[in-house]
């Protein structure tokens, strides 16, 4: 069967410029290409920063998106893993499985990828998208599987997960803090219940986004714009936290990770910084703390398969909205004004089901 020759996809024009538009179906350019007929995706808080103008190697003309579930169209001649018909998940990193990097299982570093979906390439905010390295890049969706919660498994949950709990060494009996109850923060506190912490502190300024942590499985939360968030924790707890996640990316808040780790604990910071911090190295130095940064690698994706199979974790919890692709642009504001709408991931299909 062919493919028509436009699409509708979500179109990046410059800062503050989007537009649900047609555009060309994409093809196959390379042999290890697969071309997907996208079912379901979502909206990230990056794609949020791409329309301020914060990403500025993203060009107008860009299809945003790097995260879904889809149904494979076509393939090319090297692809061996996947054929038409198979349903997939789509990964924010493409990578070749090859190169130094990939063969560390340092995917975000690959030779030929890394994060370029929606960024240096065409992304998944469209009906069809072109996957490069797909047989590295997908992985085929288990019969019967909830998709909508897979979407969870392109970027956050992976993310979460990685570079917050696995970076931090979360283990049973530890006390945790998150800072940031946004999808990352949220996904790091879904997979730290993996280890059994004794005491999961979320911190945020949203009080909704509070409450819903609590229904998630924090023990304590803490509204870090009422009173000294560093004081809380540090009355809450014998000498600080064993692993404080940072997840939102601005100074102050790794600021509270680094007062509210105890002697011999872990800061796994998550967040992307636009800007430099202050690291109070004379006060850590003296307290055998370790540091961690990354970005995410996606290597745990088929672990994270299996625990969203089993039921371990239920990713779906953090839907809060759904929309058709018809109604794109609302699904936009409305994951725009997060706050306001009560928002943390909203789901884009494009089928009826
Ligand atoms: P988000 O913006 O949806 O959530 C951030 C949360 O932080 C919000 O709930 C907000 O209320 C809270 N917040 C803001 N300022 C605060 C403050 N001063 N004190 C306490 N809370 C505050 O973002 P997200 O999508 O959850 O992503 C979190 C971070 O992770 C971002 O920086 C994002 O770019 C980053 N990220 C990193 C990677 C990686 O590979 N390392 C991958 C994806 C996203
Ligand atoms: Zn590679």
């Amino acid at each position: 069967m062919s493919l028509p020759s436009n699409m509708q996809a979500l179109v990046y024009h410059g800062p503050g410029k989007k537009e649900w538009t047609s555009a060309p179906v994409p093809t196959i350019r390379n042999p290890t290409d697969a071309i997907i007929r996208v079912t379901r995706t979502t909206i990230c808080g990056t794609d949020l920063h791409i329309l301020k103008g914060d990403v500025p190697e993203v060009t107008p003309g860009r299809i945003l998106g790097h995260e879904g579930v889809g149904v494979v169209e076509s393939v090319g001649d090297a692809v061996s893993n996947f054929k038409p018909g198979d349903r997939v998940l789509l990964s924010c990193i493409t990578s070749c499985g090859k190169c130094g990097y990939c063969k560390q299982q340092m995917y975000s570093h690959c030779a030929d990828g890394g994060w370029i979906l929606g960024h240096l390439i065409d992304g998944t905010q469209a009906e069809y998208v072109r996957i490069p390295h797909a047989d590295n890049s997908m992985y085929p969706i288990p019969e019967g599987a909830d998709e909508e919660a897979l979407v969870m498994l392109s970027d956050i949950l992976p993310t979460g997960f990685e570079i917050g709990v696995l970076y931090g060494q979360v283990k049973p009996g530890d006390v945790v803090a998150i800072v940031g109850a946004g999808p990352v923060g949220m996904a790091a506190l879904l997979t730290a219940r993996f280890y059994s912490p004794a005491r999961i502190i979320m911190i945020d300024l949203d009080d909704n986004r509070l409450s819903m942590a609590k229904t998630f499985g924090a023990t304590d939360t803490l509204n870090s714009g009422q009173g000294d968030p560093v004081q809380a924790v540090l009355d809450m707890t014998e000498d600080g936290v064993d692993v404080a996640i940072e997840a939102v990316g601005v100074p102050p808040t790794f600021d509270i990770c680094q007062k509210i780790v105890r002697p011999g604990g872990h800061i796994a910071n998550v967040g992307v910084h636009g800007t430099k911090v202050d690291l109070e190295i004379q006060d850590l130095w003296s307290r055998n703390v370790t540091i961690t940064t990354g970005l995410v690698n996606t290597n745990t994706t088929p672990m994270l398969l299996k625990t969203v199979q089993s039921g371990t974790v239920s990713p779906d919890q953090l839907i809060t909205h759904r929309f058709g692709f018809e109604d794109f642009m609302k699904a936009y504001d409305v994951f725009a004004n997060a706050g306001e709408e009560k928002a943390l991931k909203v789901i884009i299909s494009n089928s009826p089901t």
